[in-house]
């Protein structure tokens, strides 16, 4: 393909590819990290548009908008991915310096001392060992769960090691100057990588779009937005999965039903701004007694259930009087009052044919039994047939 035509194509690309990762942005601007990918892909476009009018351009702003241009994109692009995965931005000391380095070296490879190739080299270094950090930085969290990152890492680091590579892949280390035949076919191949690259980096860049907004969704229906805890369906939908899962491998799976106690007293005591604190800290403090595996869930109002996967019986008994002492010891605050709170706990272990419903059903019998005992109590419910 004719090389201008290459080059004309690929800045167009860039600039429509800008444009609707701009919009994007506009409407989705509490993504992490899509402010920067927006600087990295316009910094791009400037540097193609640079290329179509490069003509009319003096020699030595062009190199300075080439070198800059590609540099600061990387650089933007590896900003881009430490914010979405919430990292904290490195000092932009180091970057600046390597990107002013590269730009006077390449100044001086273009008026002191006019070596081509060695511009070529300069162009390819920061960008490519940023596109590659991009990379490094976001291929994390197992490909299953977060395939997105991989997408996007395999992308960058693609264009980042052709970036590197390319002047040993022309073999242009060991020709002293590029003749203009090879000048031309170099600048034909770099054109064509470019404008894929920049294609499936924005294709990358999409699909994390797609993987925050999925998330953030999923968090929204499963998640109780008060204690942030599994809200009453999702919490089902994984009991029913621990139980099966209990079932197959014959793994205890003890159930917690737990239940505040005279909830309504502190309500009209306090307010319901109060009991709100209080619900809070409730959910906090039984999460210091928990495994990482234990998964808990707010059934409604202030009623909560706890699975402990893989426990057996005295394990969970265990495990309900120690939150039980601990909420008892430690009076919950809200403006700056201690709020005296107590919780009843019913424990039941799942049995052959249980359901979630069925499970919580004779937990919640035993946290009745408790309440009926006196309050701020755990009885155990004894279970008709081992799992
Ligand atoms: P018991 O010891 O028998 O459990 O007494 P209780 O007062 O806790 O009894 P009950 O379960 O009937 O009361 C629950 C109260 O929880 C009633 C309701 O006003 C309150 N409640 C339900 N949801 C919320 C909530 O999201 N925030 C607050 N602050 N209160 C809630
Ligand atoms: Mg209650
Ligand atoms: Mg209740």
């Amino acid at each position: 393909m004719h090389s201008p035509t290459l080059i004309a194509l690929a800045a167009i690309l860039a600039a429509l590819v800008t444009a609707v990762l701009h919009l994007v942005w506009r409407f989705n601007r509490h993504i992490p990290g899509l402010g920067f990918w927006v600087l990295s892909f316009l910094s791009a476009s400037v540097f193609g548009a640079s290329l179509l009018v490069r003509e009319h351009m003096p020699l030595v702003l062009s190199v300075v908008v080439a070198q800059a241009g590609i540099a600061v994109a990387a650089y933007c692009c590896f900003l881009g991915g430490r914010a979405y995965l919430g990292l904290r931005l490195p000092h932009h000391g180091y970057a600046t310096a390597a990107i002013v380095a590269v730009v006077a070296l390449a100044v001086y490879f273009t008026v002191g001392h006019p070596h081509p190739v060695a511009r070529f080299v300069l162009s390819g270094l920061v960008g490519g060992v940023y596109f590659l950090l991009t990379a490094v930085t976001l291929a994390r969290g197992g490909f299953n769960k977060v395939p997105a990152r991989y997408i996007f890492a395999a992308m960058v680091g693609f264009h980042g090691a052709f970036l590197l590579l390319r002047p040993a892949l022309f073999g242009l280390i060991s020709a002293a100057e590029a003749g203009s035949d090879m000048a031309q076919r170099i600048s034909q191949y770099v054109a064509l990588e470019s404008t894929v690259a920049l294609v499936m980096i924005a294709f990358g860049t999409l699909l994390l779009t797609n993987e925050h907004v999925t998330t953030e969704l999923r968090h929204l229906a499963e998640m109780d937005s008060l204690t942030n805890v599994f809200n009453r369906r999702a919490y089902l939908t994984l009991l029913d999965k621990a139980i099966s899962n209990a079932q197959r491998t014959r793994q205890g799976l003890p159930v917690l039903a737990l239940d505040l106690d005279h909830f309504k007293k502190i309500n009209d005591t306090w307010g319901h701004g109060g009991g709100d604190d209080v619900l809070r800290q409730f959910v906090a403090l039984a999460q210091q007694c928990l495994r990482k595996e234990d998964v808990m869930g707010r059934l409604g109002g202030e009623e909560f259930a706890i699975f402990l996967p893989n426990a057996d019986g005295q394990g969970a008994q265990a495990v309900a009087e120690r939150l039980r002492a601990l909420v008892e010891s430690q009076p919950l605050r809200s403006d700056h009052h201690a709020i005296p709170v107590t919780v009843s706990i019913g424990v039941a272990l799942c049995t052959r044919g249980d359901s979630a419903e069925t499970v919580l059903k004779r937990a919640d019998a035993a946290m009745y039994l408790a309440k009926q005992n006196g309050r701020n109590r755990v009885e155990v419910v004894a279970s008709p047939v081992p799992i």
